[in-house]
C-alpha cells in the first residue's frame, strides 16, 4: 500500500487515519499540530507514545523539501528560494516584506502547462502536480529560514493552481486550520488564467480567498495571441464566471494585467478593459513585464504604464502599478529555475 504524506492531510484526515488504525481520535489532532510545526522526524513528536510512532513511521511519511539555493536581494531584502523535491525536481518560491507582515509566493505545480508567452515557467511543460504538503512545506521551510510567520500567501508562483484543484482545495483547508499554520483565507489570493469550471466549483465552496485572474488583454483576440487558455474560454465567460465568485464570497476581484511594450499597452487597450470591468468590485494590478529571454516582450515605458492607468482611474477603476520587489535579483516568474535547470 502506498504510504500516506501527513503534511498533505487536512485535520479531519489525519484523524480518520488515526481513527482507523484503532488509535484515540484527538491523538490525530496532536499528529496534525505536529506535522504543521515543520516536525520531520516521528522521534520528535514527545506527546505521542512510541508504539503509535512506530506505527506511523512504518505507514506514513512526511514530505520533507530541501532548500537548494536562496537569492536575497540587497535592496528590499526578498528572498527567493529554490526548492529541491524528494523526486528530485526543483521549484520556486519567493518571500517579500510589505508594510503588513512577510507574503509568501508559492508553486503549486512543477512547470506549467498553460503556455503564456510572457511566462518562464511553462517552457518545459507540466512536470506534475504538487502534493498539498509541498506546497505547505514551501512556506515551513522559509518561515524556518527566516525565524518569523509568514502572513500571506499567493498562489503565484509556478503552475496553474486551478489545473491542480483538488490539492490546492487540501492545502488551502490546510493553511487556514487554527491548529496549524492558522493563516486566514482573506490573506491568501489565488491567482489563475482562468480555468472557468474551476473558478465557479471553488465559488460554490465559499472559502472567502481572494481570486486574483491573469487577464493580460482586454479582448479575444489579443488574449489568443497571449495565453493559448483564452482559445477555450472567451473574456466573456471569464468575467461572467468571476462576477460568479463575486456574488458567491463578497470579495473584490483582483485583474492581473502585464504591460508589455507595443502589444498591449496602447491607450486604447486601457480605454477596452475599462469598459469589460465596468461597474464591477475590482482592482486592476498593472504589472511592468519582466523580460523573458524565449519571447520577445519588452517592458513597457513608465509614460504608457503611467497613461494606462491614468484612462482607468479616470473611468473609476481602482488600479494599481505592481512595485518590483528583489530587483537586484530579478528573474520572471520561472527563471530562477530555467536557469538552474539549463547550468553547465
Ligand atoms: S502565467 Fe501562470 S498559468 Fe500562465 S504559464 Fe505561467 S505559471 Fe502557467
Amino acid at each position: 500500500m502506498e504510504k500516506l504524506d501527513l503534511l498533505s492531510l487536512s485535520l479531519e484526515e489525519t484523524q480518520d487515519l488515526i481513527d482507523g488504525m484503532g488509535e484515540k481520535k484527538y491523538r490525530g489532532k496532536q499528529i496534525f499540530q505536529w506535522v504543521n510545526k515543520g516536525i520531520k522526524d516521528f522521534e520528535d513528536m514527545m506527546n505521542i507514545p512510541k508504539a503509535l510512532r512506530e506505527r506511523l513511521q512504518e505507514n506514513t511519511f512526511i514530505t520533507h523539501i530541501q532548500m537548494e539555493k536562496k537569492l536575497i536581494s540587497n535592496i528590499d531584502n526578498t528572498r527567493k528560494y529554490l526548492f529541491l523535491l524528494d523526486d528530485g525536481n526543483i521549484i520556486e518560491a519567493v518571500v517579500m516584506r510589505y508594510k503588513h507582515g512577510l507574503t509568501a509566493c508559492i508553486s503549486s505545480q512543477v512547470g506549467c502547462l498553460m503556455g503564456c508567452s510572457f511566462c518562464a515557467s511553462t517552457k518545459g511543460g507540466l512536470i506534475r502536480n504538487l502534493r498539498a504538503g509541498e506546497m505547505m512545506d514551501q512556506i515551513l521551510l522559509m518561515q524556518k529560514d527566516l525565524n518569523e510567520r509568514i502572513s500571506n500567501i499567493v498562489l503565484m508562483g509556478s503552475g496553474e493552481p486551478l489545473h491542480n484543484y483538488q490539492e490546492v482545495i487540501k492545502f488551502l483547508k490546510i493553511v487556514n486550520n487554527e491548529n496549524g499554520l492558522n493563516i486566514g483565507n482573506r490573506h491568501i489570493t489565488l491567482s489563475t488564467c482562468g480555468l472557468i469550471p474551476e473558478i465557479k466549483k471553488l465559488a460554490d465552496l465559499q472559502i472567502p480567498i481572494n481570486l486574483a485572474i491573469s487577464l493580460h488583454a482586454p479582448n479575444d483576440g489579443l488574449r489568443q495571441q497571449m495565453m493559448p487558455i483564452a482559445k477555450k474560454y472567451n473574456i466573456k465567460e471569464l468575467i461572467e464566471a468571476c462576477k460568479y465568485y463575486l456574488e458567491k464570497n463578497n470579495r473584490r476581484i483582483t485583474f492581473e494585467y502585464a504591460l508589455v511594450k507595443g502589444v498591449n499597452d496602447e491607450e486604447n487597450h486601457a480605454h477596452q478593459l475599462s469598459e469589460l470591468l465596468k461597474g464591477m468590485l475590482c482592482h486592476v494590478n498593472l504589472i511592468p513585464v519582466n523580460t523573458v529571454v524565449e519571447s520577445n516582450y519588452e517592458k513597457s515605458s513608465n509614460q504608457k504604464i503611467n497613461l494606462f492607468q491614468k484612462v482607468l482611474k479616470e473611468r473609476g477603476i481602482e488600479t494599481t502599478i505592481r512595485r518590483e520587489m528583489g530587483s537586484d535579483i530579478n528573474a520572471a516568474c520561472g527563471q530562477l529555475r530555467n536557469n538552474y535547470l539549463n547550468r553547465d
